[in-house]
C-alpha cells in the first residue's frame, strides 16, 4: 500500500512528496514540529501536542497554516490513508517558501507537512523488556531547547555518537554536571528511597508531553515526583533511570556510559508507568 503525505493542502504519494527549494525550513531551519503517537487505533494527548504546537509557533511568530479545527481533521485523514493503527504522525510547520533572505518574508504562507508512519509495538515492548543504554555528551544546543524547532543538529550528531557507543539515546550534560535531556527524550531516575526524579521543565529542556502523562501517571500511582536536577553520578547510582518520548513512552535505561545503572535490568517503576500510560493519556479515536 503507497504511503500518502500531506503538504500544504494536497495528500500526495510519499515517495513524491517534496517542498520548494527555498523553504525556509530546508534553508535555515525555520519551522516546529511535533510526533505524536498512535496506539491501538487513538492518537495519544493529541490536545497537549497542540497546544505545544501553537506554542511553539507563537514563540516564533509563526502563524498556523490552517486552524486547529482544519489541522486536526487533516492528522486523522493522515493516518486513515496509511492505515496506522499503531506508529506515529509526523506534523512540521515552517515560515514558508522565500527568496532566501534572514529577515522574515512578508506575506508568505507558513508551509505544512504532515506523515504517518506504522511502528510495530512487539519490537518497542521488546526493546523495553531488554532497556536501552545512553552515552553522556556535553550540552551544546542553544538555550530555546523549549521551542520544538526542526533546528536538531547537535541532537543528530550526539545520537549518531551514541550509536556508534552501541547505545541508543546521547544525554546532554549542563556545564554543572546535572543531566538535562537525551537527543530526542527526556530523563528520569529513581532514587533509592523510590522517588521520581526528573529535571524542570521551565528552562533548558523541551517540556515533553509524555513527561506531563507520566507525571499524571505518577500521581495516579501514588509516587513521590522530585522535579529536580540530578547529576550523572547520581544517575549511575539511582535505582533506576528511564527515557520518555512520544515514541519510546517510558523506556528503561540499562547503562549510562557503559556502567548498569543498578543490577542492568529494567526496573519495575519505569515498566508500570509505560503500562500504566495508555490508560491514563487523552485518546483520540484516530
Ligand atoms: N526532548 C527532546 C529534545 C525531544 O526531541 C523529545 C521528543 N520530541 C522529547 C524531549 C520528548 O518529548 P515528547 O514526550 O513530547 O515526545
Amino acid at each position: 500500500m503507497p504511503r500518502i503525505a500531506y503538504v500544504n493542502g494536497r495528500y500526495v504519494a510519499h515517495a513524491e512528496a517534496s517542498v520548494h527549494i527555498e523553504d525556509r525550513g530546508y534553508q535555515f531551519a525555520d519551522g516546529v514540529y511535533e510526533v505524536c503517537e498512535v496506539a491501538r487505533g487513538y492518537i495519544v494527548d493529541m490536545k497537549r501536542h497542540l497546544d505545544r504546537l501553537d506554542r511553539s509557533l507563537r514563540e516564533l511568530s509563526i502563524a498556523w497554516p490552517m486552524n486547529r479545527a482544519a489541522m486536526e481533521i487533516v492528522i486523522v485523514e493522515v493516518i486513515r490513508r496509511n492505515r496506522v493503527k499503531n506508529g506515529l504522525v509526523y506534523l512540521q510547520v515552517t515560515r514558508g517558501v522565500a527568496s532566501r533572505d534572514f529577515l522574515f518574508p512578508a506575506d508568505t504562507r507558513p508551509s505544512v507537512v504532515i506523515t504517518a508512519k506504522k511502528v510495530d509495538p512487539a519490537a518497542l515492548a521488546k526493546r523495553a523488556e531488554n532497556g536501552i543504554k545512553v552515552i553522556t555528551v556535553p550540552e551544546n544546543r542553544w538555550d530555546r531547547v523549549d521551542i520544538k524547532s526542526v533546528g536538531l543538529l547537535p541532537n543528530v550528531l550526539a545520537k549518531q555518537k551514541a550509536n556508534e557507543a552501541g547505545a541508543h539515546e546521547a544525554w546532554f550534560v549542563d556545564a554543572d554536571g546535572t543531566v538535562k535531556e537525551g537527543g530526542s527524550s527526556n530523563a528520569w531516575i529513581v532514587t533509592g528511597d523510590g522517588a521520581l526524579v526528573t529535571r524542570p521543565a521551565e528552562h533548558g529542556i523541551l517540556r515533553g508531553i509524555t513527561r506531563t502523562t507520566l507525571l499524571d501517571v505518577a500521581a495516579k500511582l501514588g509516587l513521590r515526583v522530585e522535579e529536580r536536577g540530578f547529576t550523572v553520578a547520581e544517575a549511575k547510582a539511582a535505582r533506576e533511570a528511564f527515557i520518555s518520548s512520544a515514541t519510546t513512552l517510558a523506556m528503561p535505561v540499562v547503562a549510562i556510559d557503559g556502567d548498569p545503572v543498578a543490577n542492568g535490568h529494567p526496573g519495575s517503576v519505569a515498566l508500570s508507568l509505560r503500562q500504566a500510560f495508555f490508560d491514563i493519556a487523552e485518546k483520540r479515536p484516530a
